[in-house]
């Protein structure tokens, strides 16, 4: 079977895609210098701990297992602090990026899955959102993204790089089996914040209600964390197959407004939320909801989890189960 290089491998989705990549028989080797990461998510032996911009010792990992593919989870994730501290993400996300794709030429590795992000859509203006809508982040998380996905179609025309770059929606749930989920430090995302304040009793503050949504509140893609997983399997195969170098959404079809978030959590527990109504949070788009044709048609994938009652109740097991 294949060997597969793992960037940001302990961390939330790349722990989930090491774990489901192992069950299909790939070999795995993770690199992650656990600046966000938990060493606990990654099998033991699996694990290198340093930093992307260690070009050499990345170059010398990869021909010493002879990887046959990467798959680059690791960056900063937070839009708020990105606003911020840009330079941050722009040396983390992108220049990190860059150091890993001159290794990968070191060691003569050209097939590459990369992270990006709805982000790279900005503020939509069509709904569901295809591929071929307007890039143009609005915060530097999304911007050193786009930069990450310029820069591959660079290289794929000048060395014959391959890449597949999966534009993730809303990243969410756990899987229990593993033991694996999300932990987040500090937690920004809505869910898991929803459920620790049902364990807790301390309300969550949802960021406006005067959004151009039917409820007001705003609507996302919400897309479990395993099905994220699978597509990276498919998008794997797929470079492995020779496939060509392209763009997907990776979301579900479905939007959900954040009060409907709220009213799924209550039904899934059968507790009341407590929460305050504050208002927007910079840099938040009305909707983003995914058109994911062809992620389905071109690679097969097609999402396990289509409630977001399901993926909620796979959350709330985790959270549960990881008080802290
Ligand atoms: N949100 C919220 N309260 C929070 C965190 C998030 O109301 O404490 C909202 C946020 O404004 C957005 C949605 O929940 O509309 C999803 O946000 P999240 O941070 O989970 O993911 P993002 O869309 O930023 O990747």
């Amino acid at each position: 079977m294949p060997k597969i290089l793992v960037t940001g491998g302990a961390g939330y989705i790349g722990s989930h895609t090491v774990y489901q990549l192992q069950q299909q028989g790939f070999s795995v080797v993770v690199v992650d210098d656990l600046s966000k990461g938990h060493a606990a998510s990654v099998p033991a032996g699996a694990l290198h701990v340093f930093s992307l911009f260690e070009r050499e010792r990345l170059a010398a990992l990869m021909q010493a297992e002879k990887v046959d593919a990467v798959i680059h989870f690791a960056a900063f994730i937070a839009v708020g602090e990105s606003t911020r501290e840009p330079e941050k993400y722009f040396h983390n996300n992108t220049a990190g990026s860059i150091s890993l794709f001159s290794a990968m030429a070191d060691a003569g590795v050209n097939k590459l899955v990369f992270s990006s992000t709805a982000a790279v859509y900005g503020n939509p203006t069509q709904i569901p959102i295809p591929e071929s809508s307007t890039i143009s982040a609005v915060n530097p998380y999304g911007e050193s993204k786009v930069m990450v996905e310029k820069i591959l179609d660079w290289l794929d025309t000048s060395r014959g790089l391959r890449s597949i770059r999966l534009r993730y929606f809303n990243a969410c749930g756990a899987n229990n089996d593993a033991g694996l989920g999300e932990r987040h430090d500090p937690e920004t995302h809505l869910i898991p914040l929803i459920l620790k304040a049902v364990i807790s009793g301390k309300p969550v503050t949802l960021f406006g209600d005067d959004y151009a949504t039917p409820d007001g509140t705003c609507v996302r893609d919400y897309v479990h964390v395993d099905d994220l997983a699978s597509a990276h399997i498919a998008a794997v195969n797929h470079l492995l197959g020779g496939g060509a170098t392209g763009a997907y959404n990776a979301g579900t079809g479905r939007g959900y407004s954040v009060k409907e978030v709220v009213a799924a959590v209550e039904k899934v527990t059968g507790q009341k939320v407590p929460f305050l109504m504050g208002p927007r949070r910079e840099g938040d788009p009305d909707q983003l909801v995914a058109d994911s044709s062809r992620l389905r048609q071109t690679l097969g994938w097609k999402p396990r989890f289509d409630t977001i009652e399901a993926i909620i109740e796979s959350a709330w097991v985790f959270e549960k189960q990881n008080l802290t």
